[in-house]
């Protein structure tokens, strides 16, 4: 027997994020991560950033997160170490990280729907140590990675791990945004921003944007909204409909996550009209049946697939969607304490997404 020496134990190290119960987190030693299957890959942490759901788990909202969990879920980096089963990556290049892990060849993978990969789905940071950390390993790494070029601007590339594939997917693509129509998002937050931008796709007539935040509802006007509205008074359902002759929306987009957003969707929604909820509900929620049930609308409901992630790559790197703009502040990867301080206090700290730098 031998004793390891303080260089292997370094070695064998890493600085993460770690998880204590509701209110207790440290940014602390841990075992460096490592292959456990040969379809695994480890990539060394250079961009990360914190996620609202990060702050939910802080809460103690997602009881799937245990004492001892590394936190995050988004993050760009270099494949440090391959499994032998995987073909598509090599030690040195540099990757986007996927939210949602997926081994391809399940059921749920073949249709498209990632989220539910029966070996997958949101596990970073959440079932599984995540990306808020020196070193992370990432399962079925051939489904779960994409392949970045170099010199790409990691504070752009970081937005299209859950952001913009979460805003695209279950707000813009659930709601079916067509040319022409007046859409509102409830929640000016990043998800919400993220739905802003990339409806525009589509050239929706109007864009309407509701938060109590009036700092934000300004950047979402600097974004592409037509219009805003407060809604601290209470009374963003009458505003939307005279803003929009008493007939509403044809697009909804809760980006909340709480029962009055929702409600507020119900109140604007135009006949025809979608509801695309976006928002982590905690809490049950009012239908109101008894206004809807004639009206000819639809609602959706959508974890994440990240299957649109090659799409906005594209769309980023030609230079039509800026989704740098949506990082406000920026931090060491060391300082994910402070950081979290910063995001939590978003409204008062002016706040969008906050970047983590390995
Ligand atoms: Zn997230
Ligand atoms: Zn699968």
């Amino acid at each position: 027997m031998t004793t390891a020496t303080k260089e292997e134990i370094k070695i064998n190290t890493m600085k993460a994020l770690v998880y204590h119960g509701p209110g207790n987190k440290a940014w602390e030693d841990k075992p460096k991560a490592s292959l456990q299957k040969n379809t695994d890959a480890v990539v060394r942490i250079t961009t990360s950033t914190i996620c609202g759901t990060d702050l939910h788990i802080m809460k103690g909202d997602v009881p799937a997160v245990t004492d001892g969990r590394i936190l995050g879920h988004e993050g760009i980096g270099i494949v440090e170490e391959v499994g032998a089963g995987v073909t598509g990556f090599k030690k040195g290049d540099k990757v986007l990280i996927s939210c949602v892990t997926s081994c391809g060849k399940c059921d749920y993978c073949k249709k498209g729907m990632y989220s539910h990969c029966r070996d997958g789905g949101w596990i970073l940071g959440n079932t599984i140590d995540g990306t808020q950390a020196e070193y992370v390993r990432i399962p079925h790494a051939d489904n779960s990675l994409y392949r970045l070029p170099e010199g790409a601007d990691e504070n752009a590339y970081v937005m299209l791990s859950d952001i913009f594939p979460t805003g695209f997917e279950c707000g813009v693509l659930n709601g079916q945004v067509k040319p022409g129509d007046k859409v509102a998002i409830v929640g000016s937050g990043p998800i919400g921003m993220a739905a802003l931008l990339t409806a525009q796709f589509y050239s929706p007539a109007e864009i309407i944007m509701i938060d109590m935040d009036e700092n934000r509802l300004q950047v979402a006007k600097s974004f592409g909204a037509t219009k805003t509205v407060n809604s601290t008074d209470g009374k963003a359902v009458e505003a939307v409909l005279a803003l929009t002759g008493g007939e509403g929306v044809d697009v909804a987009i809760e980006a909340v996550g709480v029962p009055s957003s929702f409600l507020t969707c119900q109140g604007i929604i135009a006949p025809g009209g979608r509801i695309a909820n976006i928002g982590v509900h905690g809490k049950p929620v009012e239908l109101h049946l008894e206004k809807l049930w004639d009206r000819n609308i639809a609602i959706t409901t959508r974890l994440v697939d990240t299957v649109t992630i090659p799409m906005l790559l594209k769309v980023v790197q030609s230079g039509k969607l800026d989704a740098k703009k949506l990082g406000t502040h920026s931090f060491k990867l060391s300082e994910v304490v402070a950081a979290y301080e910063t995001f939590g206090n978003a409204a008062k700290e002016k706040a969008l997404k906050v970047i983590l730098k390995g």
